[in-house]
């Protein structure tokens, strides 16, 4: 069965509203094992709903549009799907009564403008909506075609699909296909390289597939798999798994909702270390993720951002003639930067970062984008050099994933004395 979804609201149009309903719908759809292969939004605008409906039913069997069910005039639904199914609307008393019951148990009066929603289509199943007052309606159109509409509240949204929806597709389809899906996370190449490594995996399918998706400083590979069962999905995601790790090894460092900041943290915590960061580029954000996780503070012991020169020498100790012979941006005060955390934290490891986020400061040497990464620890050191692409708040981003990655691949590799 294939499906298309019909988001009505002049106000995503607008992008007002951004359509989460949409992306809810074609989850649980999939979910279900049914194809989503249209999103269609359209404004509330009678002739524009009508074609939109229209020419959904030309191509796709299973149609849900969500918006436009309340009680006010500005909601056409009801009225759209009455005009394209050509049934006329009647009054359902039940559904009036249970209305009326609605209100009465929360001790209010009735508003008429309520009844209209006690009129659907002709031969239309309502659904219950626990949380509102418009029903969900299901409409069995000729050729095994069905035609759905559920409220545009997202929460009512979705307790009539979990309630309504989904146990009614589960009865019709004869096809019991299920889609399961595994990302695997992964730092430290670009786009373009991670793609040359999996090129041919992209091109399988149709009953496994392979997506990419990039983020700053992270690659997505998204394996999907359609099968009978949850165990035929997994067995076939294992065989393409397999083969994804051994092309790209470790540079994939965790799978679906893993965050590369919680993958560090457990590993700082497995392996009894301390952390603290000096950060100037990322005014923080380094500091922001790691503490975002629960319990960061058995690991976590400072974060200081330094963002001026004075700081940088009265704080962290890096004398002044060093920031002026290399410049702020450079190698050296990268690693004064975390020695100096390191000293003022007693922490084992420290993160010292610094470079040019943009988009003025380049220069020919140093242009946007240049961000040097220090790490130090117990007899260890080391500095990387980036040059990273993109706004500010990309080279941000970028720069606190390669400062969190060369934490991991530190502490994967916990070194005992080493040097670099
Ligand atoms: P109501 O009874 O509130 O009028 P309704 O079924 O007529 O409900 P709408 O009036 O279209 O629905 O939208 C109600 C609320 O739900 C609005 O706040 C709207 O922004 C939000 N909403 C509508 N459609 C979507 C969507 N596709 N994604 C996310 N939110 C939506
Ligand atoms: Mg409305």
């Amino acid at each position: 069965m294939n499906a298309e979804i019909v988001s009505i609201g002049t106000e995503l149009l607008l992008g007002h509203t951004v359509n989460t309903n949409a992306a809810y719908l074609s989850k649980e759809l999939a979910k279900a094992g049914v194809n989503v292969y249209y999103h269609t939004v359209v404004g509330d605008n009678r002739k524009r709903l009508h074609s939109a409906l229209k020419q959904a039913l030309k191509r796709s069997e299973l149609i849900i549009t969500t918006g436009g069910l309340g009680p006010t005039v500005d909601d056409i639904t009801v009225e759209a799907l009455s005009r394209v199914s050509k049934r006329k609307l009647v009054f359902k008393p039940q559904i009036l009564r249970r209305l009326k019951l609605k209100f009465s148990k929360r001790g209010l009066a009735f508003p008429e403008v309520n009844r209209r929603q006690a009129y659907i289509p002709e031969g239309a199943i309502a659904m219950r909506n626990p949380s509102g007052t418009a029903p969900g309606l299901i409409l069995k159109m000729a050729k095994s075609r069905f035609l759905i509409a559920l409220p545009g509240v997202p929460g009512e949204m979705k307790d009539i699909t979990q309630t309504g929806l989904i146990p009614f597709l589960k009865r019709k389809l004869k096809t019991k296909v299920i889609i399961v899906s595994k990302t695997l996370k992964t730092v430290g190449l670009p786009e373009s390289a991670v793609n040359e490594k999996v090129t041919d995996l992209l091109k399988l399918g149709p009953e496994v597939t392979v997506g990419i998706y990039p983020y700053p400083g992270q690659v997505d590979l998204r394996i999907t798999a359609r099968a009978v069962n949850k165990s035929a999905a997994n067995k076939l995601i294992g065989g393409v798994e397999k083969e994804i790790r051994q092309r790209l090894g470790n540079i994939i460092y965790g799978k679906d909702k893993d965050t590369l900041e919680a993958v560090v943290g457990k590993l700082l915590k497995k392996h009894k270390k301390n952390l603290a960061v000096a950060e100037s580029c990322t005014g923080g954000l380094v500091t922001h993720r790691i503490t975002n996780i629960p319990g960061s503070s058995a690991y976590f012991l400072l974060g200081i951002t330094a963002y001026s020169n004075r700081i940088k020498s009265a704080q962290l100790g890096i004398h002044s003639q060093i920031i002026k012979k290399h410049g702020a941006v450079s190698q050296k005060v990268a690693l004064s930067l975390a020695e100096g955390a390191r000293r003022l934290a007693k922490s084992n490891v420290a993160l010292g970062i610094t470079g040019i986020a943009g988009p003025t400061g380049g220069t020919k040497s140093k242009p946007v984008g240049t961000v040097y990464i220090a790490l130090t620890a117990n007899n260890f050191q080391q500095v990387k050099k980036h040059l990273f692409l993109g706004n500010r708040e990309a080279i941000k981003q970028k720069t606190s994933q390669a400062a969190f990655d060369i934490l991991r691949r530190y502490l994967e590799n916990h070194p005992g004395i080493c040097c670099s």
